[in-house]
């Protein structure tokens, strides 16, 4: 099929949900993703903040196709080596005892919640509160689009799960007034990813941390585009050193391929027994392999330290760009490699001119300008972004 065949066909037969770019990808390379025409991009998004080791990594590939040959699927009744490894290697780079594999993010919010509702039942029968943030995202199953704070991913959907109840980000005050002792659980991104990268200050997560615990509710972080090495440290929380009594992970988990993990602390372990919860694809092998593959490609190259280096290289180009163009954009925010660029209108066409020029970024909440590139971007790659970015922004 050609260009024009895959995009006809693809609007004609797959459910019209999205709202795509016109181009169709066929290959990538580090960085580097390629439409069929062979027109080369400079990926500054990663498929959303997933493809944290860039494209075709050859640990990856070398881990995925060997393990492909070995065994892709056996489900949860059986052991398996990859499975092993990657619980403890989680375990390790994390501090939280214990896990749970799935597919998505929306499946460990899901989990986390269930564990969360549990663990409150199992003190008072009418704990069962979750309190999330106002622009935050969760997933699209219909208890994580209730989680989530946003009503356009709710309307419609109606009668949604109850006892979820909204809170503004950054707000303690607001948060004080809601918890009692009927909270099982706060669940907040550490950054807010998707509602516009919202960094909190480390004293409110401080706080939230210890209204938590007065009240005896869980506190839940959602570190699905946080975690990982995204940030520039392991995981988002370490930065205000907030531990969570939950930590969901995805996105960048397997590099590409699909797997999504929750991970609990000592005191949680044993609050789902055997049936409480389950997957039939969750922790498969070929998945597993795929997560262990980046997850040491991370530690072993010290990725972290490289985030924050590309991350400061590129918030400096960016506060310099606003300095050039202070109509047009209002902020920079963000930490590491996920920063936000916040627009004084309507980021859409920018996103289109930079495409058109060979750039791929992703604009959020309507006007943030969201960068999450693979984390193994270079500097000059960087430079090459902020070039077209200006160039960008003089038509914008
Ligand atoms: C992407 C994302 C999700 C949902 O993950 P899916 O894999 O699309 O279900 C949940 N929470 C956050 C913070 C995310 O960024």
């Amino acid at each position: 099929m050609n260009t024009q065949e895959i995009i006809q066909t693809t609007e004609q037969y797959y459910l019209p949900v999205f709202s795509r770019n016109q181009i169709v990808l066929d290959h990538g390379k580090g960085c580097k993703v390629y439409d069929k025409d062979g027109k080369e991009y400079l990926d500054f998004l990663a498929g959303i903040a997933v493809n944290a080791l860039g494209h075709a990594h050859p640990a990856l590939i070398e881990a995925i196709t060997s393990q492909a040959k070995k065994l892709i699927h056996c489900s949860n009744l059986y052991y398996t080596e990859e499975q092993a490894l990657l619980v403890k290697q989680l375990a390790k780079v994390s501090g939280f005892p214990r896990s749970f594999l799935c597919n998505s993010g929306a499946e460990a919010n899901e989990g986390a919640i269930k564990l969360a509702r549990k663990a409150g039942k199992q003190k008072s029968p009418s704990k069962f509160k979750i309190i999330s943030a106002i622009h935050s995202f969760h997933g699209r199953t219909l208890t994580t689009l209730t989680a989530t704070g946003q009503p356009k991913y709710q309307q419609g959907y109606e009668p949604l799960p109850t006892g979820f109840e909204y809170v503004e980000f950054g707000n303690l005050q607001a948060l004080e007034k809601m918890m009692d002792n009927d909270v099982c659980a706060v669940l907040l991104e550490p950054i807010q990813g998707e509602g516009g990268v919202h960094v909190p200050t480390d004293e409110y997560l401080q706080q939230v941390r210890l209204l938590c615990d007065k009240y005896e509710a869980l506190l839940i972080f959602d570190e699905i585009q946080t975690g990982l090495c995204r940030t520039g440290k392991w995981f988002a929380w370490q930065h205000s050193n907030v531990k969570p009594d939950i930590m969901t992970l995805a996105k960048a988990l397997g590099g590409g391929l699909p797997i999504g993990a929750f991970l609990v602390a000592e005191k949680l372990a044993h609050v789902l027994a055997p049936g409480d919860h389950g997957s039939t694809f969750g922790g498969n092998p070929l998945a597993c392999a795929a997560a262990n593959a980046t997850l040491k490609v991370m530690q072993e190259t010290e990725l972290s330290k490289h985030v924050v280096e590309i991350g400061d290289y590129l918030k400096q180009g960016l506060l310099k760009l606003q300095h050039k163009f202070p109509s047009k954009i209002k902020e920079v925010r963000g930490r590491g490699l996920l920063i936000g660029l916040e627009l004084t209108a309507a980021g859409g066409t920018l996103v289109a001119s930079c495409l058109e020029k060979g750039v791929i970024i992703n604009c959020t909440a309507g006007n943030v300008i969201r960068l999450a590139p693979p984390l193994i971007v270079t500097k000059e790659e960087s430079e090459q972004l902020l070039v077209v970015l200006e160039q960008a922004l003089v038509e914008f």
